[in-house]
């Protein structure tokens, strides 16, 4: 099923969940035991997400540096489709831009469709570690709307090969990302907000919301979106603390704000029993002010580690 009518025919807010796919040599098996453990609470659909190509430098035997490129994280749409039809839950597979050439996200997008899977979240990715500025590939995208249109493109039977006529239309829904405290490289807010209704325009029939951790920017975000004319739905996606070191990786990853009652709580909590408390406190606490202000549903970023969101799930649904 697609998210979008998932959406309009949801009675109540949906509980949607991220899971990353495991570092390679990992097994799928952590990942099922994940979903198992959520699926009690009947998640509406879930994201898996994608990562591209890092460039790692190995010391050869002589000294010198050999500059490799490595996939960490492989198997965003064979984990999709094997959480799909083990659980019959719907999967949203992450498309990225990064490192992929049209054809090869046009190939991407077919497997998905052979195998069923027909909603994604397509998103440009960050640049590769060690890198600061993204780059395109040759033949690749400099932003997510274009990937958009592709698959708007191809949900009307339009390959890339123009001579391909008569090709199956796939039926693909489409979802991007939104960001309420603006994403790093914008100039500023309205300026990404203008971005974000290309990507609307170009076909995104839904938005997800980095995380963020008070609802104050989620609220203004979407106030300014449907003032600049978005009328999709916007999903906010917020995660539990799960450790003090979060409190510097976080805006360093994420270019997002913690609240200063949200510091001075993680401060004063010394044991990580004791930080863990206060993430799934405050997490709950946004969860349940979202769905009384009429959130269409909260989507929460597990990184793997479901006791916290479960916890909150259980005391807000
Ligand atoms: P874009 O929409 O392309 O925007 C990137 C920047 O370009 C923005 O600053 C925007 O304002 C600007 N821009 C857009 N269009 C134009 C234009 N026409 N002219 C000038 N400027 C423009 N990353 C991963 O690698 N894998 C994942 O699985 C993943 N999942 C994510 C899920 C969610 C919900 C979110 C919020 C992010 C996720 N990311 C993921 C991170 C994401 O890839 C990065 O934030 C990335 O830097 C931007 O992606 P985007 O799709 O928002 O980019």
């Amino acid at each position: 099923m697609k998210v979008i009518d998932i959406l309009k025919e949801a009675k109540k807010p949906l509980f949607t969940f991220e899971l990353v796919p495991p570092l390679k040599g990992g097994n799928a098996q952590t990942l099922l035991e994940t979903v198992r453990s959520l699926s009690i609470y009947e998640p509406a659909y879930i994201n898996v997400t994608n990562h591209q190509a890092e460039v790692v430098y190995v010391e050869r035997p002589d000294g010198l540096l050999e500059r490799r490129t490595v996939r960490k994280r492989p198997g965003t749409i064979a984990l999709s489709a094997l959480i799909q039809h083990t659980f019959g839950i719907p999967v949203v597979a992450h498309l990225i831009c990064g490192g992929m050439r049209s054809e090869e996200i046009e190939d991407a997008l077919l497997e998905l469709n052979f195998l069923g899977v027909n909603n994604v979240l397509a998103l440009r990715g960050d640049p590769p570690v060690g890198q600061k500025r993204f780059v395109p590939i040759s033949g690749g995208y400099e932003y997510s709307s274009e990937m958009v249109s592709q698959i708007a493109r191809l949900n009307q039977g339009r390959y890339l090969d123009e001579s391909l006529v008569g090709g199956e239309k796939t039926n693909f829904c489409i979802g991007v990302a939104g960001y309420p405290e603006k994403h790093a490289e914008a100039a500023n807010r309205l300026s990404d907000i203008e971005h974000l209704k290309q990507k609307v325009a170009c076909g995104a029939e839904y938005i997800v919301t980095q995380m963020f951790f008070d609802n104050a920017v989620y609220y203004r975000f979407v106030e300014e979106c449907r003032a600049s004319g978005i009328h999709v739905p916007i999903i906010p996606g917020i995660k539990p603390i799960g450790s003090k070191r979060d409190l510097a990786t976080i805006p360093q990853t994420f270019h997002i704000d913690f609240p200063a009652e949200l510091v001075e709580l993680l401060d004063r909590a010394n044991k990580l029993s004791e930080v863990k408390e206060v993430g799934v406190y405050w997490c709950k606490k946004q969860a349940k002010d979202l769905i009384e202000y009429g959130v269409p549903g909260v989507h929460f970023y597990t990184l793997g580690k479901a006791e916290a969101v479960s916890q909150v799930v259980n005391a807000v649904y």
